[in-house]
């Protein structure tokens, strides 16, 4: 069940393909944005458009030509921005709140923990995160350089089940529609291969610097982090609520079900351990035999507390260290459905969010 989506709003979608931001299209997507909220679902929203911004200030006519320029016009043009969708969502009478991440903040252990409670916190307290590249100070050693490899790593931060990337085209096409009539959208991807980045080619356009070869990579870094990506227009009629809703509209790259290495390395490396799961010896030797994720049904103790997603540690029932993983359930949670089978997770919690409490992937044994 898709609840935390992040939602990626590139340049050409914010301006219409003109120089200006078009505050009624961006109206138009804080509408859609409001309604879901109110339906419960929490929203991130990565937000390009600080360039454009600026030159529109500036009143700048040219294509800024230097890297201090293009700087200087973000960091005129971040604050309008966030002006703007500021005072759009106080319409709905919803907060927002500004984050600027470089990719230094994902990479470092520390600064990935920070940057996801403080987007956590804001999620708590239903405030809605606007999110862009530090693109001021940032240079080319620690930026992320694209929203949508940026959006990408917002939805490993936040752990969230749908990355949409709104563009100026309606999807993935077989070829490229403004040259090849035959162009058909692929409806679903199951598969990101060579041929696939060859048809994406190399694509840009305007002021934005992404691609439909950038939303590749962003969509397969977001499909092995458990999410499900669609590309599609953002002048489409209600597309946003409609995707969430399930409906086929451009391109949808169902999330892999197993999550990557990557988040491993994210998620793993390092961390401070929140609580403890305490195992019972047919569940220590079915992970020991790999390939085994842990189940409720393995788990005899719950130690400490944990939120969803946390790393906790493994342990044996007199506390011996096993190993460590990233759960999937809070601790109250693993405390309810200790020693259950999986399939009565959702009858005891009213929810669920799958039927393991460390997935194999997230769980490094020691
Ligand atoms: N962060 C850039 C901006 O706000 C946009 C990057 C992109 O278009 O992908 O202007």
């Amino acid at each position: 069940m898709t609840r935390r989506i992040v939602l990626k709003i590139g340049t050409s979608v914010l301006t219409g393909g003109t120089r200006k931001l078009d505050h009624d299209r961006m109206f138009e997507i804080v509408r859609q944005c409001a309604a879901l909220h109110e339906e419960g679902y929490e929203l991130i929203v990565c937000t390009s458009g600080a360039i454009a911004a600026g030159s529109e200030r500036l009143r700048m006519t040219r294509q800024p030509d230097s890297l201090a320029e293009k700087q200087m016009l973000a960091a005129v043009g971040q604050s309008r921005l966030m002006e703007i969708w500021e005072q759009l969502f106080t319409r709905f009478h919803i907060h927002v709140g500004q984050m600027l991440l470089t990719r230094a903040d994902v990479e470092d252990r520390r600064r990935f923990l920070n940057a996801r409670d403080t987007l956590s916190a804001l999620l708590e307290h239903r405030i809605v995160p606007v999110i862009n590249e530090n693109d001021a100070v940032t240079t080319a050693e620690i930026r992320v350089g694209d929203n949508d490899n940026l959006s990408a790593l917002c939805v490993l931060l936040a752990e969230a089940d749908l990355l949409i990337l709104l563009s100026d085209q309606p999807g993935l096409f077989t070829a490229d529609p403004r040259t090849d009539p035959n162009a058909e959208l692929i409806a679903e991807v199951r598969r990101i291969d060579a041929d696939l980045h060859a048809v994406a080619g190399e694509s840009k356009s305007g002021l934005g610097v992404g691609g439909m070869k950038t939303k590749l990579d962003a969509a397969d870094m977001a499909r092995r982090a458990g999410a499900c990506v669609v590309i599609a227009a953002g002048d489409a009629p209600e597309a946003i609520r409609r995707i969430v809703a399930g409906e086929r509209i451009g391109t949808r790259f169902p999330a892999l079900d197993v999550p990557v290495e990557n988040r491993k390395r994210w998620i793993l490396g390092g961390a401070n351990a929140a609580g403890a799961v305490a195992i019972d010896q047919g569940a220590a030797a079915a992970l020991a035999g790999g390939g085994g994720s842990l189940l409720p049904a393995g788990i005899i103790r719950v130690d400490g507390s944990f939120e969803r997603g946390d790393v906790v540690q493994i342990t044996a029932a007199d506390r011996t260290n096993l190993g460590r993983g990233v759960v999937r359930y809070d601790s109250a949670d693993v405390g309810r459905i200790r020693g259950l089978q999986s399939d009565r997770i959702r009858e005891t919690l009213g929810y669920a969010y799958g039927p393991v409490v460390i997935h194999r992937d997230d769980l490094i044994l020691i």
